[in-house]
C-alpha cells in the first residue's frame, strides 16, 4: 500500500530444515524480519526483529534449519513453503570444504584450499549455490575469493565483465557481494561467442594474477575459492568450462542440475586424481528466466552500477575533448586483406588485435571500460579495468 494506507502484515510458521520461497511483486518492495528462531537467505543469516526491503521482481528464500517464524509486509508475486530442499546436501558440501581449508591452514606443504567451480545449465543455482559456500565459508572467518565467470548474469559488477573479489563477510541479502577492490576484466558482450579467445584470454589473465595474489597471501590461499560459470554448457560452452577448470586449477567441480554434464565431466577428468566431481540437485525453488527477463536484468544490472541498488550513488558526469581520449575495440578489427598473408593463409581477423575506433554517433548508449593500460597493446594483457 501507498503512503497513508495501511498494508498487511502476514506471518508465517517454517518448521525445521524448510524454506519459504518467494518472488517479489512487480512493481512494489516487499518488507520482511524474522521474528524468532533463526533463518538465512542463501547462507547469511538474518538478523532478528530487523525490518529488510527486497526490491520488486526479487527471487529468493528464507531457509530455516531449526525452525523460525517470519513476518511479511507488501504483497508478492508468489510465496509458497518448501519442505523439500537440497540443503543438507549443500552443507554437507561447505563441510568437506572447510575440512580442506583447516588441512591447508595447518600444513605448510599442501597451503592449497579448495578451488570449488561450481557449474551447470542455465537457471540451476549456480550462483545461488556459489553464494551459500562463500557466505558459510565468511561466517567461519574464511576469506574466500570468488571468481565470477558470467558475463551474462554475474553477481560482482556490471554484465560484460569478468571478475573476482575477496569474500570477507557473509554476502548481504539485499545488496549482494561488497566492492572493496574486486578484480575486474572487460569482455563487452554478453556472450563469449562474440569472441571465444578474447574470453579465454581474460579468463587466463584474472587466474594468473590470482595464483600471484595466493602466493603472498596465506589465508587467502587456505581459503580457496569459489567459481560461478555461465549457464552455456554445450559445444563451445562446454570447451570453455574444461578451459576454466584447467585455468584455475579447479580441484572440486560441484555438476548442478545435469547428468549428462555430469557424466562427461567425470569422464574426461577422470585422468586427474586431484579432482573431485560431485553431481548436486537442482532445487526445486531456483526460477527460470526467459532471456526477456535475462535481458530486462542485465539492464537493470548496469543501472545499478552506475545508480546503486536504492538509487544511492550520484554518478556525475565529467566534459573530456574527443582528442583525449582513445577508444579501442579487442577484435573485430579490419581483416588483413589477402595479399598481405602468406599463400593459402585465411584473411581471419586477430581475436585480440586491438584496433582504434572512431568517435561519432555509433558510440552513443554504448557501455566503455577504463583501462589501466599504459599503451594499447597492452590493453588485453596484464591489465585490469578502474572501475
Ligand atoms: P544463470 O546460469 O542464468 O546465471 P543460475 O544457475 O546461476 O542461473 P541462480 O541465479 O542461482 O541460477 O538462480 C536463478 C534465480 O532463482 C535467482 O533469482 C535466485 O535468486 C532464485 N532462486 C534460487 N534458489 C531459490 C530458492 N530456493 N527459492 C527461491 N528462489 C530461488
Amino acid at each position: 500500500g501507498g503512503a497513508g494506507t495501511a498494508s498487511a502484515t502476514r506471518q508465517v510458521k517454517l518448521e525445521k530444515e524448510s524454506e519459504l520461497r518467494i518472488e517479489v511483486a512487480n512493481d512494489t518492495p516487499l518488507r520482511l524480519r524474522l521474528l524468532n528462531g533463526t533463518a538465512e537467505i542463501f547462507g547469511t543469516e538474518l538478523p532478528p526483529q530487523i525490518w529488510l526491503t527486497f526490491p520488486p521482481h526479487f527471487k529468493f528464500a528464507v531457509f530455516t534449519w531449526y525452525g523460525a517464524t517470519i513476518e511479511m509486509d507488501g504483497s508478492t508475486e508468489t510465496d509458497y513453503t518448501a519442505d523439500e530442499t537440497p540443503m543438507v546436501s549443500y552443507v554437507n558440501v561447505h563441510a568437506v570444504l572447510d575440512g580442506r581449508r583447516n588441512q591447508a591452514k595447518a600444513s605448510p606443504e599442501s597451503s592449497q584450499g579448495p578451488r570449488v567451480i561450481v557449474v551447470g545449465p542455465t537457471d540451476s543455482g549456480k550462483s545461488t549455490l556459489s553464494r551459500m559456500l562463500l557466505s558459510w565459508a565468511a561466517k567461519q572467518g574464511w576469506k574466500p575469493t570468488f571468481v565470477d565467470l558470467d558475463i551474462g548474469q554475474g553477481s560482482i559488477t556490471a554484465p560484460g565483465c569478468i571478475a573476482a573479489t575477496p569474500i570477507e563477510l557473509p554476502i548481504d541479502p539485499v545488496e549482494g557481494i561488497s566492492l572493496e577492490m574486486p578484480l575486474v576484466y572487460f569482455y563487452g558482450h554478453t556472450t563469449p561467442s562474440q569472441n571465444v579467445d578474447l574470453y579465454k584470454a581474460l579468463v587466463k589473465e584474472l587466474a594468473q594474477i590470482l595464483e600471484r595474489q595466493f602466493t603472498g597471501n596465506a589465508e587467502s590461499r587456505a581459503s580457496g575459492m569459489v567459481i560461478n560459470t555461465m549457464g552455456w554448457i554445450e559445444g563451445v560452452g562446454y570447451e570453455l568450462l574444461l578451459h576454466a577448470i584447467d585455468t584455475f586449477n579447479a580441484n572440486v567441480v560441484l555438476v548442478l542440475g545435469q547428468e549428462k554434464l555430469f557424466s562427461m565431466l567425470r569422464d574426461v577428468l577422470k585422468s586427474k586424481p586431484n579432482v573431485d566431481v560431485l553431481k548436486l540437485q537442482k532445487s526445486g525453488g531456483v526460477v527460470s528466466r526467459s532471456s526477456k527477463f535475462r535481458q530486462k536484468s542485465r539492464s537493470y544490472r548496469i543501472r545499478e552500477y552506475f545508480y546503486g541498488i536504492a538509487n544511492d550513488l550520484s554518478p556525475h558526469s565529467n566534459i573530456a575533448n574527443f582528442s583525449d581520449l582513445f577508444v579501442y575495440r579487442i577484435g573485430g578489427g579490419p581483416q588483413a586483406p589477402r595479399s598481405a598473408l602468406p599463400i593459402g593463409a585465411d584473411p581471419v581477423a586477430n581475436p585480440l588485435r586491438v584496433a582504434p575506433v572512431n568517435i561519432d554517433r555509433d558510440l552513443l548508449h554504448v557501455v566503455l571500460a577504463v583501462s589501466y593500460a599504459q599503451e594499447p597493446d597492452q590493453i588485453v594483457s596484464r591489465t585490469s579495468i578502474k572501475r
